[in-house]
């Protein structure tokens, strides 16, 4: 037998390695697999060249465990290695490696993550000790069986394996009894394995008996799903996509379309993306895209390679190219990584253009599906937004799709305002919004469809993208007022009747939680509603953005203010001031010029300056008393007859009505007031 010193300085550096290694243990299965297959496609090799001229017989992997002897064992038919193989490959390339792998890694544990590609040295995080038995595919040469308890010396010496190949034999540890479970490793070799060029076998196939499942004898082939992304896009139906993607995803609805990645120049990459049915939380989609290098699979955590937007997709991607041994952070700075990035961004940009341009009718059944995508993807990068200006759709309240450039020339003749300003209308809600949008379309204006859970956030980038283009949602005002188009009429109100009307209307308001409202007048259409409740573009994209962020809960907190609008023309409301300032001429015109005398005097005491005496410090604070006092006194006599006048309350309660603003008591009393008013 022969004694060798593996060339590793540490004494004992296996426990080490252990314990940095500790979260990966079962990568090890992955390399040892990837060995296995490594040594039968060089067989393969060898035999197409004519160097190897003997049968290559079935040439399978196949991963067994032996629970009792607690052994797990990978057996290839691949080339073997003779006795000098094993000394300068095993023992001082696969060993070295692990040299320096201590080396690096000695004082930063810690920032190790992922995945080290340790090849055959792995085996000891799970073993004890690892035997190797193996015989080379070359002619006369002799098995041999290496041997190594993980201490830096091994043992070598002949044995009596009389088939080609090699098998790795683990004596798995204590603390890594799991590996010894068959449905654990089954789990492994279908996470890592599914894809690899040579049949991996292991177990067996299980059938239904007598109320259990149990093992027929046919073997069971972990990797019988072929790598479709290897294939050339041309031999591929859409039906192998489809059934691809349930195999991979299974329990989800079919893809809403597919791309199919190829590049061999300037770094090799190939995959398939699916674009996903995405329901309603989108994070929890997130990593469902795998990375494999050359059909093994590493990981499914894609950040820094794929976009972030694209994280939503699902598919998979294969690189040799993509630096596997390092940090993610690391990762994500390598200079390939990001032409990756880049690459695939542009791909998909195309890729969406090709649809939109080859099926323009195809493309718009699928936008609502996609366009959460599309929008995410150009909110978050600056070439993709540039890119899909070209096949972003904006859907009308009618349900047309519309191109930007489509859009623009639509509206632009009939929704430019006094100031040169194109106003994008909008609804979020169109039921709730039924009102403004007929409204709107009433006067021969478009309404977008903006429903989506980012278009918030769209919203603000279009308008900041498209020049002279402002979005207004539908009840964000009164029509004329979104989009003014000329110096409007002036409601024609008297200060008196203003006073009175203003006074009528606030005092018969009811109190809506999380709501206040501040009466104004506009003179609108005579056939359009009395009264119109809106809030404010502004307040409300500030309150919306607040319930997003963090930290700005000041405007959050705030309670929604509405304006609620008299249309100074509508007939009934011209009826009620008529009346109401016949009926109350008489008591507020006095009260209105004494307040008028008494507001005069305090002028002109404030008038003083420097020059005011105590006493008309004095005098000033009690004229503004009595000017408070007079103003309570008419809004009383003002609400008393308002109460008397359950028309004013009606017409509010229907302009609350018709924005979902009118509960509970208010609305039952409404009900009954309709009915007595009947
Ligand atoms: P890598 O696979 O990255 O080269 P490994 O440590 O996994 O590193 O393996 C070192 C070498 O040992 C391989 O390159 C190969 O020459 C040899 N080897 C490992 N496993 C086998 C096997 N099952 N059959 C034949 N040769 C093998």
């Amino acid at each position: 037998m022969a004694k060798g010193t593996i060339g590793v300085t540490t004494e004992n550096i296996f426990p080490v390695i252990k314990k940095f290694l500790y979260s990966d243990h079962e990568i090890f299965l992955r390399e040892l697999v990837s060995n296995a297959v490594d040594a039968t496609q060089k067989l393969k090799t060898l035999s197409s060249f004519g160097e190897f001229k003997g049968e290559l017989g079935d040439l399978d992997v196949r991963v067994s465990v032996d629970k009792e002897k607690g052994t797990l064992t990978v057996s290839d038919k691949g080339i073997g290695m003779t006795a000098e193989d094993v000394e300068k490959y095993i023992t001082q390339i696969a060993f070295s490696g692990a040299e320096e792998f201590l080396a690096k890694y000695k004082d930063k544990a810690n920032s190790i993550i992922g995945h080290f590609g340790l090849g055959f040295f792995s085996a000891f995080m799970v073993a004890k000790k690892v035997e190797i038995r193996t015989l080379s595919y070359k002619e006369g040469a002799e098995a041999v069986r290496w041997e190594c308890d993980g201490s830096p010396e091994y043992d070598m010496e002949p044995c009596d394996k009389s088939t080609r190949g090699t098998d790795v034999i683990l004596y798995i540890d204590d603390d890594n009894k799991e590996f010894l479970e068959q449905a654990r490793i089954d789990t492994l070799l279908k996470k890592y394995c599914r894809f690899l060029p040579v049949p991996v076998i292991s177990g067996k196939e299980q059938e239904w008996k007598d109320g259990k499942y149990v093992d027929t004898d046919k073997d069971k082939v972990v990797n019988s799903l072929e790598p479709l992304w290897m294939k050339k896009p041309a031999d591929l139906t859409d039906e192998n996509y489809l059934t691809f993607y349930r195999e991979m995803f299974p329990g989800q609805d079919d893809p809403l379309f597919w791309i199919h990645l190829n590049v061999d120049y300037p770094f090799t990459l190939t995959g398939i993306l699916y674009f996903p049915k995405i329901k309603s939380n989108f994070e929890v989609m997130k990593n469902r895209i795998q990375l494999y290098c050359n059909q093994v699979y590493v990981t499914d955590s894609v950040e820094g390679v794929v976009p972030e937007f694209l994280m939503l997709l699902q598919g998979v991607i294969d690189s040799p190219d993509i630096p596997l041994n390092v940090s993610r952070s690391y990762l994500q700075a390598d200079t390939a990584v990001k032409k990756i990035s880049s690459y695939i961004t542009k791909k998909v940009a195309s890729r969406l253009e090709d649809l939109f341009k080859q099926d323009r009718k195809e493309y718009e059944l699928k936008w609502d599906d996609i366009k959460i995508f599309i929008e995410y993807g150009m909110l978050t990068d600056e070439k993709f937004c540039d890119a899909a200006m070209k096949f972003t759709l904006l859907k009308d309240t009618e349900g047309h799709y519309y191109t930007l450039d489509e859009y623009k020339t639509l509206v632009e003749a009939n929704q430019t305002n006094k100031d040169g300003q194109i106003i994008y209308l909008y609804a979020n809600d169109p039921v709730a919004q039924y009102n403004y949008i007929k409204d709107a379309t009433d006067h021969g204006y478009s309404v977008l469809l903006m429903d989506g859970q980012l278009d918030n956030h769209f919203i603000g980038l279009l308008e900041n993208k498209l020049e002279k283009v402002h979005f207004a949602r539908v009840d964000a005002d009164v029509i004329d007022n979104l989009i003014v188009k000329e110096e409007k009429k002036q409601a024609d109100l008297t200060p008196l009747q203003r006073n009175i009307m203003t006074t009528l209307f606030r005092s018969q308001v009811p109190h809506v939680d999380k709501a206040s409202f501040l009466v104004v007048f506009e003179a609108m259409k005579p056939t359009a509603m009395p009264i119109v409740i809106t809030q404010s573009e502004y307040m409300r994209r500030m309150k919306e953005m607040a319930a997003m962020q963090p930290g700005m809960n000041f405007y959050g907190d705030l309670p929604d203010s509405y304006n609620l609008t008299v249309n100074t023309e509508q007939p009934l409301v011209i009826k009620l001031r008529d009346e109401a300032c016949a009926a109350l001429d008489a008591t507020v015109a006095p009260i209105e010029k004494d307040i008028e005398a008494k507001n005069a005097e305090i002028t002109t005491l404030r008038g003083k300056g420097k020059d005011m005496t105590d006493d008309d410090r004095k005098q000033s604070t009690v004229l503004e008393a009595e000017v408070n006092e007079l103003r309570q006194k008419e809004e009383k006599a003002v609400a008393d007859y308002a109460a008397t006048k359950p028309l004013i309350k009606q017409l509010i309660d229907l302009a609350l009505l018709s924005n979902g603003l009118l509960r509970g008591q208010d609305l039952s009393a409404f009900i009954r007031r309709s009915v007595e008013l009947l």
